[in-house]
């Protein structure tokens, strides 16, 4: 197995043109099992960990870009009251070995329908940079998904980052699982308000091929909420926007 190591962002581009068939390497925790396991055998393995621009995360207008090696464990030191929803899910991630080594960036390119990074992204409408050594582009995560552990990065391409506002209001999490901890995602939510545009984004895991939306919350006309009412966790029948409850209803 050839081993490519880069030491800067650009030479990892360049090493991935030439290479397009090299398996990306973040923290490994899923590689290592897929290579354990033989499941996979890579003939030449690009090892990301030595490049700082992916360790790093920042303001980007009115987005938080955050590397795709920031890891589980920063996203809930470093960014748990900016992304809470995020957070809360990056807390129920493996072990503390597994959040201290596992990225974003790992979970999408993976992208497990169980990943839990997923549904907090998509509740939030985030981002997905792309970079080759042709070019960047960003897609939103909805589109990123396309298959069962299978997105939209071509052969060349890197994932680079990923994008996700501030939080605008509350966010949630929620993992069902057959034990507490250390557990693979029987089904997750997660839902995420926007109090400025008056919306509610959702995002479930494992309950489809891919990480999906719930179409009703993508509607363009946002949930209205009526002074007299009081939200109540009831879920609107399928196909009617989320919407705020009369109390006792
Ligand atoms: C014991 C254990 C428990 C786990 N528990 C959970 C859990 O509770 N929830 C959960 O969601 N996952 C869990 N996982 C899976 C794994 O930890 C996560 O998917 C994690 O996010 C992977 O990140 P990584 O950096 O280790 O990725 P890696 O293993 O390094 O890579 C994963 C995939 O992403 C690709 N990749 C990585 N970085 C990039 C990049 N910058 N550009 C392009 N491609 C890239 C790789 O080529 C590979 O296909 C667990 C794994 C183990 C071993």
């Amino acid at each position: 197995m050839e081993f490519l190591q880069p030491a800067t962002w650009p030479e990892a581009l360049a090493m991935k043109a030439a290479h397009p068939e090299a398996l990306p390497i973040a923290g490994g925790t899923d590689v290592m099992v897929e290579i354990n396991f033989d499941r996979q055998r890579p003939a030449s393995v690009i090892d990301l960990t030595r490049i700082a621009d992916l360790d790093e995360w920042g303001m980007d207008g009115a987005f938080l870009r955050i590397g795709a090696g920031v890891t589980y464990a920063r996203i809930i030191d470093e960014l748990g009251d900016r992304l809470p929803g995020l957070a809360m899910a990056s807390r129920t991630v493996g072990s503390p070995q597994i959040r201290n080594r596992g990225t974003v960036g790992g979970n999408l390119g993976s992208a497990s329908p169980a990943g839990d990074a997923h549904p907090p992204l998509l509740a939030s409408d985030a981002l997905v940079e792309l970079a080759s050594a042709t070019g960047t582009r960003r897609l939103p995560a909805r589109e990123f998904y396309i298959g069962p552990k299978r997105n939209a990065m071509r052969k060349d391409e890197l994932i680079a980052a990923f994008l996700v506002e501030p939080a605008k209001g509350a966010q949630q999490f929620c993992k069902v699982g057959t034990r507490n901890a250390m557990v693979i995602a029987v089904c997750s939510f997660a839902v995420a308000l926007d109090a400025e545009r008056r919306q509610v984004g959702t995002g479930i895991g494992s309950a489809a091929p891919t990480p999906v939306r719930w179409p009703a919350s993508a509607s363009s006309s946002p949930p209205r909420r009526d002074p007299s009412t009081t939200c109540a966790a009831r879920p609107p029948t399928a196909g009617t926007p989320w919407r705020c409850w009369p109390a006792g209803a």
